[in-house]
């Protein structure tokens, strides 16, 4: 198993709020918290386990809606210290869910579609939600170094985050990113390190990193910290919900990398349920991937349990993960819940990009044009059903990804004249 003890748990000094211990996903054996992953007994990963006894339903509920405008207005349910929100990071979250009437009619859905826009977080996407939650417990573990692998997106929400915390940071990424997301991840002062390789080869890079006297006192967000980061995607699932007026969509359209975030908005819906604060009812989970990396959606296709692993090739970058760890889990979620997983070619997610910019004003970074793109291929398909309520997901910023969209610009160049703007039909 992967250690680093840097202050262990039995320590009293570690306060991570409600969070009880770590329990694995496979076998449930419970370990103190600490910055460990993986489960001594079976290798299986490690989740927090939670004590939320003692809430009454009601009273939390009028805790959560005076709390402040971003993720921490449900620090009663993250692994975090109760008074998180005084310390400095960069309070992400409570981002807009878009009522996107247009895009309804462009695609048919009658129930009521709406768009979760995560683009409007502090480094553009949804990756601030789940390193805010890692910085608290590097902090509670004693790191003086923030650290990941990445794709991109998380590199930016690492350097940000540790700038603001006043640590230091350094981060992996594939040499050959998209330049929006190098400049993104390098403007916060950190160091940033290119890997000659695909994000499956910076990750195994970091996991060896880990084991050595080199990368003692790291705390690396999605690695040795993953069991805490994983939590932050609980909170798209609380915010959805509350902003439906405490109430459960019926079907979520999710993006998969590693599928960290589609895992953790099941669990996060589930808690919202066993806590009182909706009423249960079925929902259905659907996963979305781009085809040039879609190991998830073949192995749900094929009926497999298992994720066969991909060299990814797509211009959605961000969820280039060839294979994802909780690919087997998501398998489970989609079925359970009658959902599905689907993919989407780099022309069609540049399609819906478009899209949903056109119908809605939203300039989505490639993940969104797989999210929307796959959400019009289950309705043409029958898999999702477009009288019920749907939330998609769109979790970063066009911005991010100019190049998937190169070639849109200028309608016309004309002459500053009235003459040359009639003659280009523009009148
Ligand atoms: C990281 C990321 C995701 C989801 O990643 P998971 O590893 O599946 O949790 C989705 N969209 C964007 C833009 C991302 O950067
Ligand atoms: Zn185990």
């Amino acid at each position: 198993m992967a250690v680093q003890t840097v202050a262990s748990s039995s320590d009293s000094t570690i306060d991570l709020g409600p969070a009880a211990a770590l329990s694995c996903r496979e076998c449930g054996h419970r370990v103190p918290l600490g910055p460990v992953f993986a489960c001594e007994e079976c290798f299986g990963p490690l989740e927090i386990a939670y004590d939320f006894s003692g809430h009454d339903t009601e009273e939390l509920r009028r805790r959560i809606e005076a709390g402040p405008a971003n993720i921490w207005r449900y620090a009663p349910l993250l692994p975090v210290p109760a008074d998180v929100a005084d310390k400095p990071n960069l309070n992400p979250g409570w981002t807009k869910l878009v009522q996107a009437d247009h895009l309804a009619r462009e695609l048919g859905v009658t129930g009521g579609l709406f768009v979760k826009d995560d683009s409007g977080n502090p480094t553009h996407s949804f990756k601030d939600r789940v390193v805010a939650q890692a910085l608290e417990a590097a902090r509670a573990f004693g790191f003086t170094t923030l650290s990941c692998s990445s794709t991109g997106n998380l590199a930016g929400a690492v350097g940000a985050a540790a700038a603001r915390a006043g640590l230091r940071s350094c981060v992996f990424i594939p040499h050959d990113l998209e330049q929006g997301k190098v400049v993104m991840a390098a403007v916060y002062g950190g160091e940033l390190v290119g890997i000659e390789g695909n994000y499956d080869d910076v990750n195994r890079f970091c996991s060896e990193l880990i084991g050595d006297p080199a990368g003692e006192g790291w705390g690396f967000v999605n690695v040795n910290l993953r069991p805490y980061y994983a939590e932050g995607s609980k909170t798209l699932a609380y915010e959805i919900c509350e902003q439906l007026g405490w109430r459960l969509p019926d079907q979520i359209v999710i993006p998969i990398a590693s599928g960290s975030q589609l895992t953790k908005i099941d669990k996060g819906l589930k808690e919202l349920i066993e806590l009182g604060l909706v009423e249960d009812k079925p929902y259905k989970i659907f996963g979305a991937q781009a085809e040039g990396c879609s190991p998830v959606s073949t192995a749900f296709k094929g009926g497999h349990d298992v994720v066969r692993p991909q060299k990814p090739n797509t211009i959605a970058k961000s969820l280039a993960i060839g294979n994802p760890a909780d690919g087997p889990y998501v398998l489970d979620i989609a079925r359970r819940t009658g959902g599905a997983v689907e993919d989407v070619t780099d022309e069609e997610i540049v399609d819906a990009i478009k899209l949903l910019a056109r119908t809605e004003g939203i300039f989505a970074e490639t993940a969104g044009g797989v999210t929307v793109g796959v959400t019009r291929k289950l309705i043409k398909n029958g898999l999702l059903d477009p009288t019920k309520t749907t939330v998609v997901l769109n979790t970063g910023d066009g911005l991010k990804t100019l190049d998937a969209v190169a070639g849109t610009g200028l309608s016309a160049t004309i002459r500053p004249t009235l003459d040359s703007f009639r003659e280009a039909g523009l009148a």
